[in-house]
Formats: structure tokens, C-alpha cells, sequence
């Protein structure tokens, strides 16, 4: 199944029926395509293919990939999707359309002095740590209200959505409900959810964007 092209149209194909089934229209479902750990050489078949929107966890491999392919391919939108650390917030501004990864004031602080110095403004998710797990990047789901008015009113900026990683223990179904609370009661349209075992729970449970890697690239060495 990863063998990328067939496994690109299969997996279209299992988030249009997951929206349908869930009474959503497909296009409302973006797949963020996770590149980590791949190369350009399997990466540009999925340009030819049309696709766009992909997902890197570090900023120092993304840096080494895609400055070449945006010349080659206009029109990439690229996710930071693991965590970022202050002293990257440069490189991560210049390098990354969507930042999925915002979880402490710290971060937020530097991404709004780097994105007013390159008035390049990446759109912003939260991270959310739905399962509370201590070694976990993210926002403990009490403190996502709160930390959301910080970002808008001591750092100007503006979040579009919410992100989350389930356990992998976990049924991930209860943690994409209460990330989907969390967006709706903090009225952001984003939420950030799904993997490649779980991406048509994901859908049901309304994500916007699901991130899948290993389903369309096989499995990572
Ligand atoms: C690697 C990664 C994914 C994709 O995982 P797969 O199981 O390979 O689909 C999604 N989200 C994040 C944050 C990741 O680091």
C-alpha cells in the first residue's frame, strides 16, 4: 500500500469516504503528507500528483529539503509539526507556512519578534497535550483558554487552531472529542488530528487536517 502514488490515491480516496460518511464535504479535510526522515526523491512524486500541503517535525531537516523543491513546485504550504525551540524561531518563521507546535509563552515571544522582523507570518495551532503525559510538548487542556487570550493580547498574534498527539496507548477516539471541544469553545476552525492509523476516526471526530506519514511513504527507518 505505501508505495507512493497508489497509496497517495488511497488514502484521498479513505478521507473522502471518512467526510462523506461523517456528513462532511472532503475538500473541509486537508492532508498535511509527513515527510520526516524522507528524502526530495520520494517527496516529488506527490508534487507531480498535485499535491501540496506537507508536514516536517524539525526545522533543521526541513531546512536541508525544501528551499529546492519551493523553487521547483510553487504553491508548497508547509507544517512545522514537532517541537520547536526558541532559538529556532527564526529559522522556523522563514521556513514554515503553518507552525502546529506553539505551546509556551516563551515560543510565542520569539515567533512574534520573527514574524514582525520578516513580516512573514506563519499561521499558528496550538499544541495540546490531550493525554497529560509529562514527556509530551503541549498545552494541558485547562490552561488552552488562558493561553490562547496570552497569545492574542500580550503577544499579538493570532491562533488559527489546535493540534494534538493522543497517547499511543490510548483510544484516540476520546482525545480528538476533547480536542474538538477545545476548538469549539475557544471558537478556532482548526483542529489538527489524525495519523496514519487513525486519520477516518480523526475525520469523524471533525479534523480539519490530519497528518499522515507512514500510510502513503511506508514505514520509517
Ligand atoms: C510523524 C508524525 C506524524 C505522522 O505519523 P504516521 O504515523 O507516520 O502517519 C503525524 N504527526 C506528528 C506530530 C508526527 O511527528
Amino acid at each position: 500500500m505505501a508505495d507512493g502514488i497508489n497509496a497517495y490515491g488511497s488514502v484521498k480516496d479513505r478521507i473522502a469516504a471518512a467526510a462523506t460518511k461523517a456528513g462532511r464535504v472532503p475538500e473541509n479535510v486537508t492532508l498535511v503528507a509527513v515527510t520526516k526522515t524522507h528524502g526530495p526523491e520520494r517527496i516529488r512524486p506527490l508534487l507531480e500528483q498535485g499535491h501540496r500541503v506537507f508536514g516536517e517535525n524539525r526545522v533543521q531537516e526541513a531546512r536541508g529539503k525544501w528551499p529546492e523543491l519551493r523553487k521547483a513546485f510553487p504553491g508548497i504550504e508547509l507544517h512545522l509539526i514537532g517541537p520547536l525551540q526558541s532559538n529556532k524561531a527564526k529559522e522556523a518563521v522563514a521556513l514554515f507556512d503553518v507552525i502546529e507546535s506553539v505551546d509556551r509563552d516563551k515560543i510565542a515571544a520569539a515567533l512574534a519578534v520573527e514574524m514582525k522582523r520578516q513580516q512573514k507570518f506563519p499561521k499558528l495551532y496550538v499544541q495540546v497535550n490531550t493525554g497529560l503525559e509529562p514527556q509530551k510538548a503541549g498545552v494541558v487542556p485547562s490552561e488552552v483558554g488562558d493561553f490562547l487570550k496570552r497569545l492574542r493580547q500580550e503577544h499579538g498574534l493570532r491562533p488559527e487552531g489546535v493540534m494534538c498527539i493522543p497517547p499511543a496507548e490510548d483510544q484516540p477516539a476520546q482525545h480528538f472529542t476533547l480536542l474538538a471541544r477545545l476548538a469549539r469553545e475557544n471558537g478556532l476552525g482548526v483542529i489538527s488530528m489524525g495519523m496514519s492509523g487513525d486519520y477516518e476516526e480523526a475525520i469523524v471526530h471533525g479534523a480539519t487536517h490530519v497528518r499522515v506519514g507512514s500510510a502513503l511513504f511506508g514505514a520509517r527507518t
